[in-house]
């Protein structure tokens, strides 16, 4: 028998397991014959508000123009980003998601012989770029789900090129404070890049998390990777950014697509930017959120790890495949960790609160049915 071409990738590619998205609602819809309408989504960590309506006009009046590339260099959206940020635009690289940060901080550093450092219970993306481009993953145990930064400084040696870190991490919603990454930084040498990835930071105002952006001017290794996709409500549109040192950013400018980041995508995230209103309303309802599936939680006995995002790992006693289950076939989607090292947890985001409480009911019947 001729050899399959899973045999014939490369080896890495080989070790990888694909990422396990959400399950979308028209799935479920087909799978139990159920109506859209009624199916509550809670897997993916996506905002429940629906898009700002000042981006649904931004997008609307772009498209007349879709006959036409992006412009590759993102320059008014760059442009806006450096001014709120206060940082100079060519410290920008914008990513089709900052899922593409990742993918493209793995193409310009790692291969076969380097290594790339990550959690126990981190982002899926890590171990996937990572292997993808041939490197070996070093994944260091948590401390009680959260990231043990002292180990993974430890853990870096002269083939380190890339230590991952997320603050707040997903799926557990663990986060280190200030002391911590200060700590941390400081041990790191020059030469290995630091991805701090904080695709839930603006859920995280006024908490004793840090900002990375003001650790940029000291560290010339670090990056961080931020996103349109959570907080500002763009999922669907794939944009993120990372914001870097000129050196790391020049590098990444090299290994990127030309067009990476679409028009659509473009105008949305300028608009989305300028809406600071809508990101209000995002972090106030998932403050509220947040504290209502925690009653919710206690109100059952159930134990759950304290979250700085927009979602929540809630603990069952043994495997929570079951539970899952049965929730899907009462029309509510949340997101199984098992893959993550967490077979016990379900994750589940931050919905409306008429979607929470849904959730919560369905729950209630479930966990008395057995
Ligand atoms: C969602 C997420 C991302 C990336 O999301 P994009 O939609 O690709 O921007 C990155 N890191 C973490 C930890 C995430 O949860």
């Amino acid at each position: 028998m001729s050899r399959s071409f899973l045999d014939l990738a490369l080896p890495g590619v080989q070790q990888l397991s694909p990422y396990v998205p959400g399950k979308p609602v028209e799935e479920l819809a087909r799978e139990f014959n159920l109506n859209p309408a009624d199916i509550v989504k809670l897997a993916s960590n996506e905002n429940p508000l629906g898009p700002s309506p000042k981006v649904c006009q931004a997008i609307e009046q772009a498209l007349p123009e879709l006959t036409r590339y992006p412009d590759g260099s993102g320059f008014a959206l760059k442009s806006q980003l450096a001014t709120h940020y206060n940082v100079d635009a060519a410290q920008i690289t914008l990513g089709n998601g900052s899922n593409d940060i990742l993918e493209l901080v793995a193409r310009a550093w790692l291969a076969p012989g380097s290594n790339a450092i990550f959690s126990e219970h981190a982002f899926a993306v890590y171990p996937i770029a990572t292997l993808a481009s041939g490197a070996e993953c070093r994944q260091v145990p948590a401390n009680n789900y959260g990231h043990d930064l002292e180990a993974m400084a430890a853990a870096i040696d002269s083939n380190t090129r890339v230590v991952f870190i997320a603050n707040p991490n997903n799926p557990t919603g663990t986060w280190f404070d200030q002391a911590a990454l200060n700590s941390f930084l400081a041990k790191v040498p020059a030469d290995v890049l630091v991805v701090l990835d904080e695709a839930y930071i603006e859920y995280a105002a006024d908490t004793d998390l840090p900002d990375g952006m003001a650790y940029l001017s000291r560290y010339p290794n670090l990056l961080v990777s931020r996103t349109f996709s959570k907080a500002y409500g763009l999922a669907a549109l794939r944009v993120g950014y990372a914001i870097s040192s000129l050196d790391i950013a020049e590098v990444l400018n090299r290994v990127r697509q030309p067009f990476n980041v679409n028009s659509l995508a473009l105008v949305a995230a300028c608009a989305a930017l300028q809406d600071q209103d809508y990101l209000e309303r995002s972090r106030d309802n998932n403050k509220q959120g947040m504290q209502q599936l925690e009653a919710g939680f206690k109100k059952l006995g159930l134990s759950w790890l304290p979250s700085k995002g927009n979602f929540i790992a809630v603990e069952f006693q043994g495997d929570a495949a079951a539970i899952n289950q049965a929730l899907l076939e009462q029309g509510v989607i949340v997101r199984p960790v098992a893959g993550y090292g967490m077979a016990n947890f379900l994750r589940v985001s931050i919905g409306t609160a008429t979607e929470n409480q849904r959730f919560l009911d369905v729950l209630t019947q479930v966990l008395q049915q057995d």
